[in-house]
């Protein structure tokens, strides 16, 4: 028997460093180990949110079909942070390298330390603009509601511009 395949929507974003070549090595990690990225947003550079006294971001969302668990992907996902160099200083503060585990299939998660689907998806444009151009018709399994839907109800006004 195969193992179940997954469809997992992951954040990625970057705000220290070659902040480009940072997500591409990242996509090329998850492809060698995670398991095949079969859609990806554009880039978009986002205006820092929570800390909003730092430089910009990258943002891109990215699918990745995978046979891995929710928790057996966080700890892939944490360990390409760690590896691409991300320190844990400040909450919210720079980074290399941050991978967000948006959705899950249509799973809600809730264990200490995994919280599918995210617990910040609905209210932050810098997820909502790249995860809309690939996912816009995903109902969000709590919310009930469209990316689409979800992202023209966003309160959050900080600024999300594609990325040349
Ligand atoms: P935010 O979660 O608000 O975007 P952050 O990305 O800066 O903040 P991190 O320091 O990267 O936060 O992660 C803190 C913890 O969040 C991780 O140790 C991880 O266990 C937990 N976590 C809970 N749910 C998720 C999820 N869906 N994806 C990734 N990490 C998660
Ligand atoms: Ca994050
Ligand atoms: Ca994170």
């Amino acid at each position: 028997m195969h193992p179940p395949m997954n469809n997992a929507y992951l954040l990625l974003g970057s705000n220290d460093g070659d902040r480009m070549q940072l997500m591409h090595t990242a996509i090329t990690m998850l492809e060698k180990n995670g398991g095949t990225v079969t859609s990806r947003s554009s880039v978009y550079e986002t205006a820092a949110w929570g800390i909003t006294e730092q430089p910009a971001f990258l943002n891109m969302v990215i699918l990745l079909q995978t046979t891995k668990t929710p928790t057996e992907l966080l700890a892939e996902t944490q360990y390409i942070e760690t590896t691409l160099g991300r320190q844990r200083e400040i909450k919210w503060g720079q980074r290399t390298l941050d991978i967000d585990i948006l959705l899950f299939n249509n799973e809600i998660t809730e264990f200490p330390g995994l919280t599918i689907p995210h617990p910040f998806l609905h209210l932050r444009r810098f997820t909502l603009v790249p995860l809309a151009e690939i996912a816009g018709l995903y109902e969000h399994p709590k919310l009930k509601k469209t990316v689409t839907e979800l992202l023209a109800e966003c309160p959050d006004k900080l600024e999300v511009r594609k990325y040349a």
